[in-house]
């Protein structure tokens, strides 16, 4: 069973009278354990397809499994629900609580953990993550004082906490230098080899894709290229 199947999904917009068609028809899979990277120019749709995946938006039409169960007509407290349990979002820009120390910033989704831990186990959770990510030494220290990439550390232990499904980062290295984006594409792969998690980055870096197993082209609204998972191309009629 793929992990994420999408069929026909369009996301078209309303501005005033005109209705502007962003993606046009997308169908996709994405085997369980897969690392994939989204590329293609700015504007292509990259983003709004991510926030459908990561079920932030719905699509105007089309359908969208994850994890076998229909979450393409889900109301917005169901999609909370979903993304609480089952993705780990990275963002460029880290978006991280600014008053809120490295280690709560890494608890806040346990809100949405199932089955919930004790505050005990959450927190446990969260200091091995931080070691994890070689935040040991900093999980009291506020996103300010922290440099990009270790924000960027954070944002990836945070989006662990619940044991997504899926990790969905867009375009995770964009605010980052080529170093340390180096190091966070690693701990991707790391935890993508070592863990089987799934992990989806959006990127219109070719060095960036180059670290993923597989590119899904998108342009234009549309998947010019590699929209289905290895081994599941429909069978032509
Ligand atoms: P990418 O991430 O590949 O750069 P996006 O998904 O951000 O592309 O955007 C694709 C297109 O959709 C762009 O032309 C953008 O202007 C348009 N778009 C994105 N969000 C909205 C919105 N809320 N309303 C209208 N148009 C939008
Ligand atoms: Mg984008």
């Amino acid at each position: 069973m793929q992990l994420i199947t999408v069929e026909d999904v369009w996301k078209i917009y309303r501005l005033g009278e005109q209705e502007v068609p962003v993606l046009k028809g997308v169908s996709l899979t994405v085997a369980q354990g897969e690392l994939a990277a989204l590329i293609g120019p700015s504007g292509g749709g990259k983003s709004t397809l991510m926030n459908i995946l990561g079920c932030l938006d719905r699509p105007s039409r089309g359908k969208y499994w994850l994890d076998g169960e229909d979450v393409s007509e889900l109301t917005p407290e169901g999609r909370a629900t979903v993304r609480g349990r089952k993705i780990g979002f990275v963002f460029q820009s880290f978006n991280l609580l600014s008053r809120t120390s490295a280690l709560d910033n890494v608890m806040m989704p346990l809100t949405y953990a199932y089955p919930r831990p004790t505050e005990r186990e959450g927190r446990d959770r969260a200091v091995a993550l931080l070691e994890r990510v070689g935040l040991a030494e900093r999980m009291h220290h506020y996103p300010s004082q922290l440099s990009g990439g270790q924000q960027q550390r954070v944002a990836v232990a945070r989006s662990l906490i619940n044991n997504p499904s899926v990790l969905l980062a867009d375009e995770p290295t964009g605010n980052l230098d080529s170093k340390t984006s180096r190091e966070i594409l690693e701990m991707f792969q790391k935890l993508n080899e070592e863990e089987g998690l799934t992990v989806l980055i959006v990127t219109h870096d070719q060095n960036v894709a180059a670290t993923a197993k597989r590119s899904i082209k998108v342009m234009d609204g549309l998947i010019v290229s590699g929209a289905f998972a290895p081994g599941t191309e429909p069978v032509p009629a």
